[in-house]
C-alpha cells in the first residue's frame, strides 16, 4: 500500500498514519519526525532545518526530497508506506511521482483530512507528548489518566513541540495555504484524491479511511 495523508497541521495525519501502520503493517513516514530527529542529533540537515521549523516555514525541497528518497529505499518500505507531511509542495509531489515511477510503484490514494481552522488551532495548541515513549496527549481532549504520568510507560516527563506555540501555528497554517494546498488539484487531476471529514472523532476518521482503501483495492489486513 502506498498512501499519502494530506492536511494542515493538527488535522490528525500523525494519529491516523500510526493507526494505519499498526493495522496494515506498512511503514509510517513522517518527514517532520525525521527532521526533529536530525535537529536533535545536530546533523548538518538538522542545523539547516532548525530555524526554519521554529519559524513555521518549509525546509528546502531538494533537502526534503533527498531525505525521503533515502527513506523509502529502506527495506521496511518494501511492502509500502504511509506518508505523513510529505509532499508539502508541488515540486515535492512531482519528485515523488518520479521516484515511484522509477521503482514501478503506484500510489493507491491521497487522502485529504479536512478540518476547520479554529479546530486546528485548538488541537495544536493543547497537544503534548510523553518525552520517553512518544504517546500523545491533549490539555482538553486527552489528559493522562493519572495527572502528570504517562498512561503507557509511567514516565513523568512530557514535552511540547516548540513550533506548536500560537504565533508559529499561524505561520504553519499560512505555509499550508500557500505551498501545500496547490497539491490538491494536482492529485485531483490524477484521479487519486479522496477527502475525509477530519472533524469527526478518531475512530470515525479511521473507518472512513479504511473504506477508501477498500474502494481502491488495498487488501484487508490480516485479522489480529
Ligand atoms: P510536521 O511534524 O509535519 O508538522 O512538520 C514540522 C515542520 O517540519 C514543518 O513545519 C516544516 O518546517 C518541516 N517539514 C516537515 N515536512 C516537510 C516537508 N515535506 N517539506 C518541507 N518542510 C517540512
Amino acid at each position: 500500500m502506498e498512501l499519502i495523508l494530506l492536511g494542515p497541521p493538527g488535522a490528525g495525519k500523525g494519529t491516523q498514519s500510526k493507526l494505519l501502520e499498526t493495522r496494515y503493517g506498512v511503514a509510517q513516514i513522517s518527514t517532520g519526525d525525521m527532521l526533529r530527529a536530525e535537529v536533535k542529533a545536530g546533523s548538518p540537515l538538522g542545523l539547516e532545518a532548525k530555524g526554519i521549523m521554529a519559524a513555521g516555514g518549509l525546509v528546502a525541497d531538494d533537502l526534503i526530497i533527498r531525505m525521503l528518497a533515502d527513506r523509502i529505499a529502506q527495506p521496511d518500505c518494501a511492502h509500502g508506506f504511509i506518508l505523513d507531511g510529505f509532499p508539502r509542495t508541488v515540486p515535492q509531489a512531482e519528485a515523488l511521482d518520479q521516484l515511484l515511477h522509477d521503482t514501478k510503484v503506484d500510489l493507491d490514494a491521497v487522502i485529504e483530512l479536512k478540518v476547520d481552522e479554529p479546530m486546528l488551532v485548538e488541537r495544536i495548541s493543547g497537544r503534548f507528548t510523553c518525552a520517553k515513549c512518544g504517546t500523545g496527549y491533549h490539555d482538553k481532549f486527552k489528559l493522562p489518566h493519572v495527572a502528570n504520568t504517562c498512561d503507557k510507560c509511567g514516565s513523568h516527563d512530557f514535552s511540547r513541540r516548540p513550533d506548536d506555540k500560537a504565533e508559529t501555528v499561524h505561520a504553519r497554517l499560512e505555509a499550508y495555504r500557500a505551498d501545500t494546498l496547490p497539491i490538491i488539484p494536482y492529485y485531483q487531476a490524477k484521479g487519486r484524491l479522496f477527502t475525509v471529514d477530519g472533524m469527526a472523532d478518531m475512530a470515525e476518521v479511521e473507518s472512513q479511511i479504511e473504506a477508501i482503501l477498500r474502494q481502491v483495492g488495498v487488501p484487508e489486513p490480516a485479522a489480529v
